[in-house]
């Protein structure tokens, strides 16, 4: 039963850990913190758990797992981290690539002995082999706010954190929050920010990420900066503002789109522009393709494929569930190119150029136009786009994750623009920065929440003074 959150301080007593947002960080941090028997409150400002963790394809990126080996995939954690490294231009901060790399194994299995499930190994942008392991993002966050309640967390929604309280020295003593219209106060030894990011708030990202002027707006309705400014408010420093980037596949201001979009280009599309020419090499990162997409007059593009592709359709991943697109009516079809071509309004002659000449390229008769050698830069082979039905999927650039934010030391601590830890003050998951440098590997945010969240969770606790 949900108590309001007057009752359940009374019932609590004095709070070891504090923890604001109820997405993956989060509920990682407060199962970990509750498994060392800290007291602990989540306080989510949305009326349910989830955040843009939700609303992901639960993609999570590790290396060496049991699926992994049932598919035969060999992996290694140097491969892991040379990938998140080279995607990232080696800009990011190395000390947390290694704590990702060092704990994602023990966090997988933590994860799965609380009950998240992974199945199908995927490949996707930024992996040189495929590591991407789906799991049912909604029924993960299920599972987890389930596990903290059984441990003794109390989580109360509907409570939004509003401004950290700091006694004199600067340390972080608790969180004044927004509860029914009053402002109350929660004091806690330690807090941990959890919030995720602000691809939600406009004014933020006209301010600070300019260069997604005209890409659309993602993510979770919670994800408006507000532990980032609260951080920033008590001193905290931020980085990594300049990288971030629209996610290509998005279907533009309809309804319909649940915010996940498709990325056919990955099992064999092609992406046209509105003159039915292709612009960009498919293979590349999705973050890359919506720079590429950014870059047209229209900023949009359409993803057209043929009966191959839609063969890989695959309803365990929301980016790869086609037919599921078809059935929204957000994906076009047609039986032949040209009565696609006339359906999308792209000049048809155009559109039969471009495909010819690609089909071509892919039977070795010429070099691609753009460079393209994979579906996604894992090795697989492009196919011939030949078999009738025909489909498209206008894509435009969408921010659904902004992978910039608070900086934060390998403790997870968060650190002040000196370089010093502010007392008492944790961060996890998308709030943060650092991590993915100037680029993103698929599933290594969703990663970063489960990984950063639980070391969150131990080093407020320890801070705290709870030791299991
Ligand atoms: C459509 C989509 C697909 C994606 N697919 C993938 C994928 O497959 N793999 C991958 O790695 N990444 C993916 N991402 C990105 C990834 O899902 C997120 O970066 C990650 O899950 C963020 O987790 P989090 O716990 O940090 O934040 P969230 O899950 O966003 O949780 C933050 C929570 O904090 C709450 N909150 C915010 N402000 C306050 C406040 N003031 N007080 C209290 N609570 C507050 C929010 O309401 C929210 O519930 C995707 C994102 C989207 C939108």
């Amino acid at each position: 039963m949900r108590q309001p959150l007057s009752q359940v301080l009374a019932g609590l007593g004095a709070l070891d850990v504090l923890v604001l947002g109820a997405g993956q960080a989060g509920l990682t941090a407060a199962v970990a913190a509750a498994q060392q028997g800290a007291r602990v409150l989540v306080l989510e400002k949305l009326g349910h758990p989830g955040g843009s963790t939700a609303m992901s394809s639960g993609l999570t990126a590790y290396a060496g797992t049991d699926e992994q080996a049932a598919e035969g995939i060999e992996d290694s954690v140097e491969s892991l981290r040379a990938d998140i490294l080279a995607t990232g231009g080696n800009a990011n901060d190395e000390t947390l690539v290694d704590v990702y790399c060092r704990e994602q194994l023990t966090t997988y299995r933590w994860l799965k002995d609380l009950g998240v499930e992974y199945g199908h190994i995927h490949a996707a942008s930024g992996q040189s082999v495929p590591r991407s392991h789906a799991t049912d993002p909604s029924r993960m966050i299920d599972t987890l706010a389930r596990r903290a309640e059984e441990l003794g967390v109390r989580i109360v929604y509907g409570v939004r954190g509003f401004q950290l309280m700091q006694d004199g020295d600067g340390s972080v003593v608790g969180v004044l929050v927004e509860n029914g219209g009053s402002l109350v106060e929660v004091q806690a030894a330690a807090v941990v920010i959890a919030t995720g990011g602000f691809s939600r708030n406009p004014d933020l990202l006209a301010k600070f990420v300019p260069q997604m002027a005209h890409a659309i707006h993602g993510g979770s309705p919670g994800s408006e900066g507000d532990g980032l400014l609260m951080a920033w408010k008590a001193g905290a420093d931020f980085r990594d503002t300049p990288f971030v980037k629209g996610t290509f596949g998005i279907y533009p201001d309809d309804p319909r789109e649940n915010g996940t979009g498709i990325l056919a280009v990955y099992k064999g599309a092609i992406a046209v522009d509105f003159r039915g020419r292709r612009f960009v090499d498919e293979s590349l990162p999705y973050k890359a393709i919506g720079d590429a997409c950014l870059a047209l007059p229209e900023h949009l593009a359409w993803q057209v494929f043929d009966q191959q592709t839609m063969d890989k359709d695959d309803p365990e991943v929301h980016i790869y569930w086609f037919s599921g697109r078809l059935a929204t009516g957000l994906l076009q079809t047609a039986g032949t190119l040209e009565e696609l071509a006339d359906l999308i309004g792209v000049p048809a002659d155009e559109l039969r150029r471009t495909v010819d000449a690609y089909n071509a390229a892919v039977r070795g008769e010429r070099e691609d136009e753009f460079g393209r050698t994979s579906l996604s830069g894992t090795g697989e082979r492009p196919t011939e786009l030949c078999r009738a039905p025909y489909y498209a999927h206008l894509s435009g650039a969408s921010v659904l994750a902004t992978y910039c934010g608070i900086t934060v030391d390998p403790r997870t601590r968060v650190l002040d623009v000196y370089g010093e830890p502010i007392d008492g003050l944790f961060a996890a998951g998308e709030v943060t920065g650092g991590f993915h440098g100037a680029g993103y590997v698929t599933g290594t945010s969703v990663g970063k929440s489960g990984v950063f969240g639980r070391l969150a969770g131990l080093a407020a606790a320890a801070h705290a003074g709870v030791r299991a």
